[in-house]
């Protein structure tokens, strides 16, 4: 019988790899570049830690399990790992993206693989039929995030799947908002998963990671090469910090989530907020898909509030909650997304989302809900 995702967060779905004979519980830091050889020809299935090293195996080994893929490969960032992604394509390929990216991934799409011929279009991915209006002769991929930051948009990935797979494309899944805990793009039809590690899977605002994870060989062979070959491979001892940041993974999933529903219902009963944006709320949009498709509803949440001196006055006046970017930790964390993670979008893209200077995002942390509801209120007040 296969282990439920509770104790795949602790120990995987499978007895772990024995690297080692001291039995320790604690999956040890291999913190070596090198390997030596037993003689010519044999090795101990590790030769360079750029390659391979058995601390990041173990934390792959874990992030393939819980995104029920085939393999999964561990990255020093978020970015680095959608960078590595993208040399899976050449110039003239085209890619078709959501709109309301995390501002990080539109700026390397835009900045860095515009220049290496990569065509990219943005569309509202919230509606099906934007996204096949977009697709042309030379579409190879659909790149989603959903939910969407910070507009909390989501979108129908069994649809994406099929559309992608009826045009001959990869359907790109960035699930650092709901992790595998509560969604699993590769069972709707994903080819590739990716997250920012930094975020709930490492859950604790310490470390930086990134994951890409997929359930096709040929995937996984040319993104190994890929890998091997650039270098940006998570070292051990992130590794090491990743692996047991999700050991706790589902019960911080689950309080992050009672947290945020809490505070998304207080905020809607608030005179100055004028908007919230929770795909947990069922007046959601898209509430029927989120029931689809999602087990839970996370930790993420933004709010418009009356004016931009609300806004900024909220920011200066809190005190349990940091004024902070990133996510996902078991810290509680405010962001104004037009002039942080959203600065580098063009104003008029930013108009168009909805994001102004009166719409602040927050990470729900796992701190007790009747203090953060009480710093908002302080905050809140004149
Ligand atoms: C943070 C983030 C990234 C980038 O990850 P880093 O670890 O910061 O490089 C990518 N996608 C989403 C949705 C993110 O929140």
């Amino acid at each position: 019988m296969a282990y439920q995702t509770h104790t795949i967060c602790v120990q995987g779905s499978k007895k772990r790899k024995e690297v080692e004979h001291t039995g320790a519980i604690s999956f040890p830091i291999y913190q070596t570049a090198s390997y030596a050889h037993v003689e010519l020809g044999e090795s101990t299935g590790y030769d360079y830690s750029r390659l391979q090293n058995p601390t990041r195996e173990e934390v792959e080994r874990i992030i393939a399990d819980l995104e029920h893929g085939i393999d999964a490969l561990a990255f020093s960032t978020g970015m680095a790992a959608i960078n590595a992604l993208m040399e899976l394509f050449k110039p003239g390929d085209h890619i078709i993206a959501t709109d309301d990216l995390y501002g990080g991934t539109i700026r390397l799409f835009n900045g860095i693989n515009t220049k290496n011929g990569l065509n990219f279009s943005y569309v509202d991915s919230s509606k099906v039929e934007n996204v096949e209006a977009a697709i042309k002769e030379n579409t190879r991929a659909i790149y989603i995030e959903t939910p969407t930051n910070p507009m909390m948009k989501v979108t129908d990935l069994s649809a994406m799947a099929r559309l992608a797979s009826e045009h001959g494309c990869l359907l790109i899944v960035d699930n650092t908002f709901l992790t595998p805990y509560y969604q699993n793009p590769l069972d709707l039809g994903a080819d590739i998963v990716v997250h920012s590690g930094t975020k709930y899977l490492g859950g604790h605002n310490d470390t930086l990671a990134g994951f890409l994870v997929t359930n096709k060989e040929s995937i996984s062979e040319q993104l190994r090469y890929i890998i091997k070959t650039t270098g940006a491979g998570l070292a051990p001892m992130d590794s090491w910090l990743i692996l047991r940041g999700i050991k706790t993974l589902a019960i911080r999933m689950e309080k992050h989530e009672q947290n945020a529903l809490a505070i998304a219902k207080w905020l809607k009963s608030q005179k100055k907020v004028k908007e919230v944006y929770y795909i947990g709320l069922p007046e959601h949009e898209s509430f029927e898909v989120t029931q689809k498709q999602c087990r839970g509803y996370g930790g993420m949440l933004s709010f418009r509030v009356e004016d931009a001196d609300t806004a900024k006055r909220i920011l200066k006046k809190v005190n349990l909650i940091r004024f902070a970017e990133s996510l996902g930790g078991v810290e509680s964390l405010i962001t104004f997304p037009k002039y942080q993670t959203h600065a580098d979008v063009p104003e008029e893209v930013q108009k168009s989302l909805g994001i102004d200077d009166t719409l602040l995002r927050l990470s729900v942390g796992i701190e007790a809900v009747e203090d953060l509801i009480e710093d908002l209120a302080q905050a809140l007040a004149e």
